[in-house]
Formats: structure tokens, C-alpha cells, sequence
């Protein structure tokens, strides 16, 4: 599934195609994605200036002259692809299909290009909201902090785990605590900080709910974990091997996960990445050196 890095990736590659363009149509092949289309989609979207392109945790927000908003969701298997322009958007280490038969939304920009949105597996979704009425869209609604934004310190992040019983795994996959972060840079971010997925959330913050210093390595650990990975992405842009669906490049760059019994790769670590089940997903970390 795309997590945060590579919805980013997918964003910087579409913005030259999208931003400051004219959609002058857009065709839906069919009824529904995840949910059903807007009777009035298309409708919305038709010779529709786009003002600029955004990303709110995994959301893809495309902003138009009109007011609206579209909303984006990528799901499990959707992906984007460029027609008619030298970039393609980034697709990392997810599998992305070209067959015909899956490409559902095409949108034909007036500068030229021709986007194709692809999704066999059909979890992503398209929804058209009101920028005046975004605050209260059950979908952003609660979302935390940015990870990668200002809001996002030791903090505010130990203020929002401080007497949480669960564990610091489920606590970072809780999206009102943080924001688009998902299983793998959870695991990487964890191993990166030295920090057990298994220690209970609360030790983040101590009495007077301060930050500890394990909260505020963290910290560092989840931004430097995104940055690298996008920074993957984007060189993966300009690979077009790396974009026409095979497994990405920067699952190279991975540390724990999908590392089951592979040597911990911190210097002079002996200890080897052992697999868990937290909840119902794979917990990847090293018994070792994560404390
Ligand atoms: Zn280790």
C-alpha cells in the first residue's frame, strides 16, 4: 500500500503537469472506485483551472479555480500515469499496473498531457469537497499533526502518548496522534530511535507529560525516515525503469522491514531482525539494539 513518502513522490511528479493547467475534461469509465463517484464529478472538474496541488496525510488535494477541492486517495493499487509529458509520477516499491482495463479516471489537461489514474484493485477513491467546508470533512477530520510540518515536535507528540497503555507501534499507526504514517516507516523510524515497538507508549512523556528524551529522538527518527524515502522517490523519478512497475529502488534502503532473520544493520548491533504480530500487522525489529 502507498504510505506518506510515496503519496508525496506521486504529488512533486504531477505537480508540473497540474498546477496553473486547465482540465478541459475528464472522463470516469465508471460508476464507482471505493465509493461511488459524485453525480455531479465530472461535472466539477470540466475546464477547471488548477490552482495548486497539496497532500494532507495520504490525500492528494487538488485545488481549483471554482473553489472545490479534489480529494485523492490512492488506496492499494492505485497509481498515475503521464501522457504526453517527460515526467511520470514515482511509483517506490509498490507493484503498479498498466493495464488498460484499469486506467478509471483519465483526466485531459489543455497544456497537452493526458493523466490516467489506474487501480485494479479499486480501493482509492475521488471525492469533490468545498474548500470552505474541508474543516469539517469526515475524512480529514481528526487527523493529527503533519509529521513532516512544523506542528510536529517531542512535545506535541509526547503530550499526545503520555498515559497511553497501548503500545508505541499501535500509538505511531494512530492517525489523531500523527498523520499518514503506516506499518513499514513506523518499523523504521522505531529502529532508527533505538526504541522497542513493544514499549508502552506512555514512556514518551514523564510526569508533567514533558517530552523524554526517547520522544524527542523520535522525532528526528520519523522526519529523517520520510525525507530519505522521498528522497528515494524522487530519484526513482527520474529512472523510468523504477516507474513502469517494477519493485521500487528505495526498498533497498529498508532496515528492518521485510528483514525477518537478516543481520540488524546498526554498526557493531550482533542482533538479527526478528518479526512480530502487533495488532493484526508484521512488527519488523531488532530485540537487540531497540530497547
Ligand atoms: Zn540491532
Amino acid at each position: 500500500m502507498p504510505e506518506l513518502p510515496e503519496v508525496e513522490t506521486v504529488r512533486r511528479g504531477l505537480q508540473p503537469v497540474m498546477e496553473g493547467d486547465r482540465i478541459t475534461r475528464v472522463e470516469a469509465r465508471r460508476a464507482d472506485l471505493r465509493f461511488p463517484f459524485q453525480a455531479d464529478f465530472t461535472k466539477r472538474l470540466d475546464g477547471q483551472i488548477i490552482t495548486g496541488l497539496g497532500r494532507r496525510a495520504k490525500y492528494l488535494l487538488v485545488d481549483l479555480a471554482s473553489g472545490d477541492v479534489l480529494v485523492m486517495h490512492l488506496g492499494m493499487s492505485g497509481s498515475f500515469r503521464v501522457v504526453g509529458a517527460p515526467k511520470t509520477p514515482g511509483s517506490f516499491h509498490y507493484p503498479r499496473s498498466e493495464e488498460r482495463a484499469h486506467d478509471h479516471v483519465v483526466f485531459h489537461m489543455a497544456g497537452g498531457p493526458v493523466i490516467l489514474f489506474n487501480d485494479p484493485r479499486r480501493f482509492g477513491f475521488m471525492k469533490i469537497v468545498a474548500r470552505a467546508a474541508m474543516d469539517r470533512e469526515p475524512l480529514l477530520k481528526g487527523l493529527g499533526p503533519e509529521p513532516l510540518g512544523n506542528e510536529f515536535d517531542a512535545a506535541m507528540l509526547a503530550a499526545a502518548c503520555a498515559g497511553k497503555k497501548t503500545s508505541l507501534k499501535a500509538a505511531l499507526l494512530d492517525q489523531r496522534v500523527v498523520a499518514g504514517l503506516g506499518n513499514i516507516y513506523v518499523c523504521e523510524a522505531l529502529h532508527r530511535s533505538h526504541l522497542s515497538p513493544r514499549r508502552s507508549a506512555s514512556t514518551l512523556a514523564d510526569r508533567k507529560q514533558a517530552p523524554t528524551d526517547h520522544a524527542k529522538r523520535l522525532v528526528n527518527s520519523i522526519r529523517a525516515v520520510l525525507n530519505d524515502a522521498i528522497k528515494a522517490g524522487g530519484s526513482s523519478l527520474r529512472d523510468h525503469r523504477q516507474t513502469n512497475g517494477e519493485l521500487g529502488y528505495f526498498q533497498k534502503s529498508f532496515r528492518v522491514y521485510d528483514r525477518e532473520a537478516q543481520k540488524c544493520p546498526t554498526p557493531k548491533c550482533k542482533g538479527r531482525i526478528k518479526r512480530i504480530v502487533q495488532g493484526t500487522r508484521s512488527t519488523f525489529f531488532c530485540p537487540v539494539c531497540q530497547k
